[in-house]
């Protein structure tokens, strides 16, 4: 017997008598605190029993695009909101950190196009339905079906990453869920829904407000992420005390995690120089001026990489050109405590939400009056939060609004400006063992995405670590039917 298949043999044995083999810690290096880095630093550390070193390296504030804001003395969403109740991610999260949901009361929206209200909702929502089915017919039903066999097949990740499947990149994940799905990124979701019988009035007023409010973008988006946004259900929730609670939670119940209030700002390949570790990561300290190194086994990116983000990094020593084209939308999100003005808009009765069908008329994508993270914000005025393009003008402001209390704005890059031209990076695995998981990003974003891209990146990258370390893949199949175990809860 050769000694190779001794080995095997030996392994075999070993995993029949449920004695678990002692795999190698290694270490490894996250850059990003928000949901995405916090996912892949709680998976791949189920995978690996605890036994790794984990530097997490957070140039801002851990939670990245989900944070809180305090508006006359009530904390509100600031960035990433909602909750689709299918995201199972977020779901468990919540479960395994033991805390609660925030339901939203029924919200009554109207679509505006700046002349007009092209959609009002009744308080009685028969009189919605019988509204909706003047205007636009069997249509919204139409695309309800539609859209719900679509999330049918989403929703296969969750069993495939349980059986401990990864994909290297974007489209492969997407095939795996539905063979079609990497053909939605080649046609605008306007395409796409009047190839399939949608009328122009659905796809310019429905779909077009859909993807003014989530995205700030229009219906020439690629249609996997048309979709995606048509998706927003009734029953969204968000995590009491603030969605950023889940990130924050994460990272610091995590043992052997060590939060680096840092900027990264290099990753160099240390292959073709005699080191046992694979890549040196530079980092400024708190004040930005110094430069430091330290070395890891793995490194994970858990935040955008186009060359319009605040804090950019540089690779060294890498047998590819590693490049990320494309950019990030900015998203203006102002915060008003105040009373809606009825007459800017046209309306004899005030709504909860206003989502625009015509960004450029409008001035604004969508106002909304606000939750706050505990539920029990003072409601007399109420806050509104508006999204816009641009910065808004303070006549605009004092037109929309009267009686304000306060003001304050965030500008965010919320999303990449997505078409249907696939000139981005679509790699999670950039290089043996260097990730990506903000890849995901350019298919659609959100908080889901972020979970789901980086639970692929945590089962790659502990599947590749343990090759390279000599295990079958008996032995990785072992650690992966662990962790589907712990995350049933
Ligand atoms: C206004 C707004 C509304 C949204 N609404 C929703 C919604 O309703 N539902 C939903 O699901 N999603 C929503 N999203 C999107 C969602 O918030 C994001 O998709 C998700 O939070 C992205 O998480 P991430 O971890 O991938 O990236 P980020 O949250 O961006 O985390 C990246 C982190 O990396 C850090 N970083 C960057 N560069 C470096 C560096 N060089 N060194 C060290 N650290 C670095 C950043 O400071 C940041 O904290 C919204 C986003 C915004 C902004």
């Amino acid at each position: 017997m050769s000694r190779y298949a001794a080995l095997l043999v030996l392994e075999a044995l070993i995993l029949q008598l449920g004695i678990s083999v002692e795999k190698p810690a290694p270490h490894v290096a996250i850059i990003g605190g928000g949901i995405g880095g916090a996912s892949t630093l709680h998976f791949l550390s189920e995978l690996l029993n605890g036994n790794l070193e984990i530097d997490l390296y957070e140039a801002k504030t851990v939670g990245g695009r989900l944070a809180t804001i305090k508006i006359d003395g009530d904390e509100f969403e600031a960035g990433g909101s909602v909750i689709h109740p299918k995201n199972m991610y977020m779901q468990r999260f919540v479960k395994l950190l033991g805390l609660e949901h925030n339901f939203f009361d029924n919200q009554k929206y109207g679509i505006w196009n700046g002349d007009e209200f092209v959609f009002t909702e009744s308080n009685w929502s028969i009189i919605s339905l019988l509204k909706l089915f003047y205007r636009y017919g069997f249509q919204p039903y139409k695309l309800n079906r539609y859209v719900e066999n679509m999330m049918e097949d989403f929703l296969k990740i969750y069993d495939l990453q349980d059986a401990g499947r990864s994909f290297a990149n974007v489209t492969e994940l997407l095939s795996a869920m539905n063979k079609d799905f990497p053909n939605l990124l080649q046609i605008s979701i306007r395409d796409k829904l009047l190839h399939v019988g949608f009328t122009e009035r659905l796809i310019n007023e429905l779909e077009q407000a859909s993807i003014v409010g989530n995205f700030g973008q229009e219906v020439d988006v690629h249609s996997f992420l048309g979709f995606i946004s048509w998706a927003a259900s009734s029953d969204a929730w968000a995590v009491k005390g603030g969605n950023k609670r889940v990130p924050e939670d994460l990272i610091y119940r995590t043992k052997n995690v060590n939060v680096m209030r840092n900027r990264v700002t290099k990753i160099r390949n240390l292959a073709n120089i005699n080191d046992s570790s694979r890549y040196e990561v530079t980092y400024t300290n708190k004040d930005g001026t110094d430069s430091i190194t330290s070395n890891y086994d793995i490194v994970i990116i858990a935040t955008p990489l186009t060359k319009d983000q605040a804090s950019q990094i540089e690779f060294v020593g890498f047998p590819d050109d590693l490049v990320f084209p494309g950019s990030f939308q900015t998203t203006h999100v102002t915060f008003i405590k105040a009373n809606l003005n009825l007459k800017h808009f046209g309306l004899q009765e005030t709504l909860d939400s206003i989502l625009s069908c015509n960004p450029n008329k409008t001035n604004i994508n969508m106002v909304l009056a606000l939750e706050s993270v505990d539920g029990l914000a003072k409601k007399n005025p109420r806050v509104w939060r508006v999204y816009s393009r641009k910065s808004m003008e303070s006549s605009l402001i004092h037109d929309m609004f009267s009686n304000i209390i306060e003001k304050k704005e965030v500008a965010w890059k919320v999303s990449p400006h997505y078409s249907t031209n696939l000139n981005y990076n679509n790699n999670f695995k950039l290089h043996d063992a260097l990730y990506y998981i903000n890849a995901i990003e350019w298919a659609a974003n959100g908080m889901e995405m972020s979970a789901i891209a980086g639970r692929n990146v945590a089962i790659l990258a502990h599947n590749d670590f343990l090759q390279m370390h000599g295990f079958n893949k008996e032995v990785i199949k072992d650690s992966i039917k662990k962790l589907r175990v712990s995350t049933e809860l």
